[in-house]
């Protein structure tokens, strides 16, 4: 356990850090292949934290050479899960053992609050490594039924080689969701981090390797989409692809399987997340904190972000007064103040993007209840308020379109039947909540709803035992949980003749 540090503490620790910033390929960090590297710049304040190996096709074509390479060499592919187990847990050692380094990383990259990074980030990354790690030598395969004569065996089998393409909201997290138990299955691994938060993807890498993962098993390539991730998703080589992103990038991967290899493909993509709240609800002043936290946690650039609020009209007004309250309590401050709850946007680009959103709600003659514009938290940097638009009329752009930004939408519903419908319209469905002490109701309404996520009473409850993926627009498949596993294996059928 770290102790606790000051924003001071903090900013001494950034002024020291030394940042890698190269690929690493076949276990090693090299340039990229053209010497090309692009500016990685932090929200913070619009500095460069360095520059990054800017990779493309040919780097491509190294590093599944490489992973091909390891993956028949089987020393990793072939390794007993008991093997493969002990490494994977000394991984997730390492990372806990660098959670200082890792956060501090993940904030300077992307701008989210350090205490954030801290709290979520690094341990789920840890303990998304350690629980993957735990599960391989659980998992049997299957006998099937016969008659004397023959035996029907299934079993599971590495895919070969697996491509990530990860965003950058939760860096580490979402990467660690695909490699953990692709590793786990004995899979070679090529991870394309967002060009966006390339570090800490760039960190864990070594930490894999110093852990014992053999050369060439995990490979880390920073970069565009266009440069790295359809060269990717192109290959003939490459087995599995598994991304999280915008829908929009799903729907091209798919195509890209589709004129390729038939790679499988697995896709976890964006959300507009109704959040329900009836007037029976238990606590309408937790309900109201609640609504506050779950869009503007992470500066509301989470794919599950609840960022419908859909109201019962009774009382509306009412707590509408109190979500504005709790969220004018959640102002942006600098990401390396332990106090902050929210921090800075990823980018100008993303900072423009949901700039443009809220000028296009205001236009719409939505209501501004709180927040709206740029705040001026660090020179260079990228914040906004949170921002609370009331009585937003169902089907106006803002309550369409993922905002992937701390805006949220307030809609009110006369009646169950009127919430399923306004919460289910929509091309999305990654989650959604229902708050309501009536347990016949929480039941009925959980069930109607299209959506891979559901809760009752609260807002993101779920940890590495359960699954999490979407619905409809919001992807196919599913991480965490055993039923990842899935996404990194073959079911083969092995059939003996005992007559024989
Ligand atoms: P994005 O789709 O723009 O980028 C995601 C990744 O895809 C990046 O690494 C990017 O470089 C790469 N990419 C972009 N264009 C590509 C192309 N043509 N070919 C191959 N790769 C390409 O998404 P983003 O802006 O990084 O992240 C935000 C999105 O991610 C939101 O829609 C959000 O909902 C979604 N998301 C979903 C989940 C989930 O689990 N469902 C979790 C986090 C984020």
């Amino acid at each position: 356990m770290s102790m606790p540090k000051t924003f001071a503490d903090w900013q001494q620790l950034a002024s020291q850090l030394k940042i890698e910033t190269r690929a690493f390929i076949g276990g090693q960090y090299v340039d990229a292949a053209s010497g090309k590297t692009f500016d990685c710049i932090s929200p913070i304040d619009g500095k460069s934290l360095g520059k990054v190996a800017q990779c493309e096709s040919a780097d491509v074509e190294i590093a599944v050479k490489a992973a091909r390479a390891a993956f028949d060499a089987g020393e990793w592919s072939n390794a007993s899960p008991a093997r493969r187990k002990k490494v994977l847990q000394k991984f997730a050692t390492l990372v806990e053992s660098n959670l200082d380094e890792l956060a501090l990383l993940e904030t300077l990259d992307m701008g989210k609050p350090i205490g954030d990074a801290m709290s979520y980030d690094a341990p789920a990354t840890a303990r998304c490594i350690a629980w993957s790690a735990e599960a391989i030598d659980k998992v049997y395969g299957e006998v099937a039924p016969t008659g004397p004569g023959e035996l029907g065996m299934i079993t599971r089998e590495p895919l070969g080689i697996v491509a990530a393409i990860v965003p950058w909201n939760f860096p580490m997290v979402m990467a660690a969701w695909k490699f953990a138990p692709a590793l786990a299955m004995g899979n070679s691994f090529i991870l394309k981090p967002s060009e966006k938060s390339p570090l800490t993807a760039i960190r864990l890498a070594q930490l894999a390797f110093e852990a014992g993962i053999p050369a060439g098993v995990f490979n880390v390539l920073p970069g565009f989409g266009k440069e790295v991730g359809e060269p990717l998703a192109l290959h003939m080589d490459v087995d599995g692809l598994v991304f999280t992103g915008s829908t929009a990038v799903g729907k091209r991967l798919l195509q890209c399987a589709g004129l390729s290899n038939l790679k499988r493909t697995y896709l976890e993509c964006g959300g507009k997340s109704p959040n329900i709240v009836f007037a029976d609800a238990p606590n309408l002043d937790e309900a109201a904190k609640t609504a506050a936290m779950s869009i503007f946690y992470n500066q509301g650039e989470v794919c599950t972000a609840a960022s419908r609020l859909l109201v019962e009209r009774s009382i509306k007004d009412a707590f509408v007064s109190k979500v504005v309250e709790a969220g004018s309590k959640l102002q942006p401050r600098h990401p390396l103040d332990p106090g902050a709850q929210m921090g800075a946007m990823v980018d100008e680009t993303q900072t423009a993007r949901v700039l443009g959103y809220i000028e296009k709600a205001r236009a719409d003659g939505n209501t501004l209840a709180l927040g709206g514009k740029r705040a001026d938290v660090v020179e260079g940097g990228c914040y906004i308020e949170p921002t609370i638009f009331d009585d937003v009329k169902h089907g106006d752009t803002i309550s369409r379109e993922e905002v992937f930004g701390p805006v949220l939408s307030v809609i009110g519903f006369a009646n169950e039947e009127e919430a399923l419908r306004i919460a289910n319209d929509s091309d999305y469905g990654l989650a959604a909540a229902v708050w309501t002490r009536d347990i016949s109701k929480a039941h009925r309404v959980a069930r109607k709803l299209r959506a891979g996520s559901m809760w009752i009473n609260y807002w993101d409850g779920g940890d590495m035992t359960a699954p999490f993926g979407g619905y409809k627009q919001s992807g196919n498949g599913r991480d965490k949980s055993l039923h990842a596993f899935d996404k990194y294996t073959e079911i083969k059928a092995t059939w003996i003749n005992l007559d024989a």
